[in-house]
């Protein structure tokens, strides 16, 4: 069924529903896609309705919709009629717009439309439409019930996102007794705690609607302002609210056409002004329609409901007159809901909000909540005057009836899922979300279960990352869960610093049995930089020499001693100066190591096992061997860093361990949580110790609040007892084995595109090639993965690892499998799985990898040979199925 809808143009009055750059020019008022098509039309409308003399236009057409398919299959197509009278001389003449609107809808009944919606000012004239109804065959809509849903959506998700509460707000709804405001009035009635309504004048149908919603009637703008937190506004005479008027956390909904708060943008960061009765459309119109789709995909409630009436062929009279149904405006609602339309678009001033002005606004009423929580003057709401701390037993007949109940205490998942990727971008890293976004490797993870990791919508991964080492136990593995729950219901101590806490020693205790001989003392923190940290003081201290050795490649930290031996400029540059005297050899080579040490400058060489984030490098058989006997001859401090070898990781419990070296200090974090609590570790040897820390003037040199909490030194503790008992090393060894094997028999398949297969038990990586310059080249212009804005300088950087991202991408996408790449060397992808991973499960990663690596491949070559082609200014390009060689291998152009 085809429709019509009306429009009139848009002057200054109304431009702040869109995006108009300085210059008054526009810039991106329809889906980018169409902006070409139409800039030059829109240039000419603007200018002809800035001029004040210009002469009675003609009503036209200015577009057309086609193949608008809603989620469901149904189909409708449109024309945008235009009235040549701009909202002000609408309501000043309305005997002359409706003579258009009449000749409008003659126009389009002529081209077969069923069904006409009035938008903005054509729809306030004539009774609403009502008159307009009486004097054709047409159906005819106001389109304002879908207005009024959205409004009230825009309004429930804004608040959602404040954790707003409207039954505890007092509300005001700006334009009654027009139908849009008298609408919301009446369907918000029963839920707010105060509800004001504002009218031009005190006129008799606005008395009689405040006095049967039992509502509070002003005609004074600011004086609602001054006590409203919601203000939903639709007038039709806009600019009548002033930002300054508003009250700290406002939150206005504005559905005035014009505009009903003055001003070109949000001036203030402590309010929020939504553009407000705005419908999301579907993603199958907007990608495939011309003009349809303003700019964020969102388009007035009045043309969404024009469509959707036309989308279920309903013929017949909508939304007319003053007084909407509710019935009626929540029928529209969900039938557009049903078409794929949706309403948690929140757009102020035509654009979304910014990051700050969010994070702002959330802060105020954070701080209104906390407020209202303590009641007046120092008082706690729950009216215990502050001073009763429950008793023990009371706090935990507390916890087990909350356990008791059937809701659930934490936000539900789905909410906090929903919005997960929002607030991550906001809050912590827009680029990584961005990067995430554009190039398909971005997940939201919302359960992990041994080897699992599910995202918010039940879709199951195989874990390939393990968190970096340190889930080396799987998620949640039901040891480590068990007796955190048990020193939960024990009421274990959280942080009692120094005091004695026996889970802490207990830990101690283990540690030092399990680690290799000599190391006797245990400093606790609470990340892997942090043991590192702890291990360089005391080296400092223990050996008197103030300069450090590491390796090139190193990775063992971003806090600045850390940082300083983490041996990787684009890292360490941008933080300089670092630490001083701290220098690097390469990795692996003994002979350069003698003769570095040989200066004895160094306290201490600091070294891991396997470099993990390194690119997963492993040095020669003998090299710690070596290393070790080196630095003792130096009498040079040797530490072994096995945050990430640790516990199991390379096939044994720790790689120092078989490797038969005797470390000084090491370093220990990740999996010592039982991949569920942060914790890191050093151990030294006694003396060492002493020598630093020993006396009652230096003992607590080197402290940390957390260090040795209850309930991660409990993880600890499960988590190390399970690693020996499962024999989970053993595991990691086995399956570490299959899977080299695996992968060195994919990399004979496709050599070009695996340049080493290499790692020690589940401390693997694989190496992939770099593209080719020229390759590098093309698709860093074509920008192909829309990466272009998040990377600036580094693109070329990107560009040569895309291959990495390729895999990730697909293992992501088609094989349901989580992987990442190592930290300093991107093209490295990471095959880290936790240490309980089957060999059904290794197997299936090594079938899917097979397919992701030959798919790269083959993308790889058919750019190279159609680049070469091109270059080649040959003509004959290959058609379909024709062999082609290039990079040395032959493939087929599909
Ligand atoms: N050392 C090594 C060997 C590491 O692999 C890492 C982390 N990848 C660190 C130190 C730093 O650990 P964290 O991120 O917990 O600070």
């Amino acid at each position: 069924m085809k429709f019509a809808f009306l429009i009139h143009p848009i002057t200054s009055d109304t431009q702040s529903l869109f995006q108009i750059d300085d210059g008054g020019q526009f810039r991106k008022l329809w889906k980018q896609a169409s902006v070409l098509e139409i800039s030059d039309y829109l240039q000419s409308w603007f200018a002809a309705t800035s001029n004040p003399n210009r002469g009675p236009g003609q009503v036209r057409v200015i577009d057309e919709f086609t193949d608008l398919y809603s989620v469901n299959g149904t189909v409708t197509e449109g024309r945008l009629y235009e009235i040549p009278m701009t909202a002000t001389e609408i309501k000043d003449d309305p005997n002359t717009a409706i003579a258009h609107i009449q000749r409008a809808i003659e126009m389009a009944q002529e081209w077969g439309a069923k069904i006409v919606g009035l938008g903005s000012m054509t729809g306030v004239v004539g009774g609403q439409g009502a008159y307009v109804a009486e004097r054709t065959s047409l159906a005819v809509t106001t389109g304002n019930s879908l207005t009024v849903y959205a409004a009230l959506e825009n309004l429930r998700e804004a608040c959602r996102q404040l954790e707003m509460d409207p039954s505890q707000e007092t509300v005001a709804v700006i334009g009654v007794p027009g139908s849009i405001a008298s609408a919301v009035a009446r369907m918000l009635a029963p839920s707010v705690r105060e509800l004001i309504l504002v009218a031009r004048q005190d006129n008799l149908r606005g008395r009689k609607l405040a006095e049967s919603l039992d509502a509070e009637l002003l005609t004074d703008i600011p004086a609602a302002a001054a006590r409203a937190q919601i203000i939903i506004s639709a007038t039709s005479t806009g600019a009548c609210i002033n930002q300054a008027d508003l009250r700290r956390g406002a939150v206005v909904l504005d559905v005035g056409v014009p505009a009903d708060v003055r001003g070109r943008s949000l001036e203030r960061n402590d309010v929020l002004v939504i553009s407000a009765g705005l419908t999301g459309v579907p993603a199958t119109m907007s990608r495939d329609s011309h003009v349809l789709g303003f700019y964020f995909g969102v388009i007035p409630g009045c043309l969404g409901e024009t469509i959707n009436l036309a989308l279920e062929e309903r013929c017949e009279n909508y939304s007319l007159g003053r007084d909407l149904e509710p019935a009626r405006i929540r029928e529209i609602g969900q039938i557009a809901r049903r078409n794929g339309f949706d309403f948690s678009h929140i757009l102020s001033f035509g654009q979304p909000v910014a990051d700050a002005t969010w994070a702002n606004v959330m802060k105020v009423h954070a701080q209104r909540r906390f407020r209202a929580s303590r009641g007046p003057a120092g008082h706690h709401a729950n009216g215990t005057n502050g001073t009763v701390h429950p008793r023990a037993t009371a706090a935990s007949e507390r916890i087990q009836s909350l356990l008791r109940q059937d809701r659930t205490r934490l936000p539900e998942i789905d909410e906090l899922a929903t919005r997960a990727e929002t607030r991550f971008a906001r809050y912590i890293n827009p680029v990584l979300a961005g990067l995430g976004r554009e190039a398909g490797i971005g997940a939201t993870f919302v359960r992990g279960e041994g080897c699992y990791l599910w995202d918010e919508k039940g879709r199951k991964y195989l874990d390939f990352v393990a968190g970096f080492g340190s889930v080396n136990l799987g998620h949640n593995h039901p040891r480590v869960v068990a007796a955190v729950q048990e020193a939960l219901t024990r009421q274990a101590p959280g942080f009692i610093p120094s005091g004695i806490n026996p889970y802490t020693a207990a830990l101690a205790e283990k540690l030092v049995s399990l680690t290799p001989e000599g190391l006797e003392m245990v400093f606790y923190c609470n990340s892997g930089t942090e043991a590192v940290e702890a291990a360089l003081k005391l080296a400092r201290l223990a050996s008197g020499r103030p300069g450090f050795l590491s390796c090139d490649g190193s990775y063992h930290g971003k806090t600045f001693g850390s940082l300083s031996v983490t041996s990787n400029i684009s890292y360490q540059k941008p933080f300089s100066p670092l630490l001083p005297g701290c220098e690097s050899v390469p990795y692996g080579n003994a002979a350069a190591l003698r003769e570095a040490l040989a200066t004895r400058r160094y306290g201490a060489f600091i070294v891991e096992p396997v470099q993990g984030e390194g690119g997963m490098h492993l040095p020669p058989a003998d090299y710690l061997q070596a290393a070790e006997r080196l630095c003792r001859e130096s009498k040079t401090l040797f530490i072994v860093d096995e945050v990430q070898t640790g516990f199991g990781r390379t096939g044994s419990l720790f790689a120092s361990t078989a490797a038969n070296v005797r470390p000084d200090l090491m370093c220990l974090a990740k999996s010592l949580g039982g991949g569920m609590m942060p914790i890191g570790a050093m151990l030294c040897r006694g003396e060492l110790w002493r020598e630093a820390y020993g006396s009652i003037n230096t003992f607590a040199l080197h402290t940390s609040t957390f260090g040795g909490g209850s309930l991660a030194c409990v993880a600890g503790l499960a988590a190390v007892n399970t690693l020996v008992e499962e024999d989970l090393a053993r595991n990691a060894s086995e399956r570490g084995k299959q899977l080299l094997e695996g992968l060195l028999q994919i990399q004979a398949d496709v050599p070009e595109y695996i340049r080493e297969v290499r790692g020690q038990g589940l401390m693997m990586g694989v190496e992939l090639t770099p593209l080719t310059p020229i390759v590098a080249k093309h698709l860093k212009r074509a920008d192909l993965m829309g990466l272009l804005q998040y990377l600036g300088n580094s693109l070329d950087d990107i560009t040569r690892n895309l291959p990495a991202i390729f895999q990730m991408q697909m293992l992501l996408k088609y094989h349901g499998i989580y992987a990442q790449m190592t930290r300093s060397h991107p093209l490295v992808l990471r095959v880290q799985p936790p240490l309980t991973i089957t060999e059904q499960q290794a197997d299936a990663f090594l079938a899917a990898f097979r397919k992701t690596c030959t798919a790269g491949q083959r993308v790889e070559n058919m750019f190279d040979a159609i680049i070469s082609h091109a270059i080649a200014g040959d003509h004959s390009k290959p058609g379909r199925g024709e062999a082609v060689a290039c990079n040395g291998a032959s493939s087929v152009i599909p």
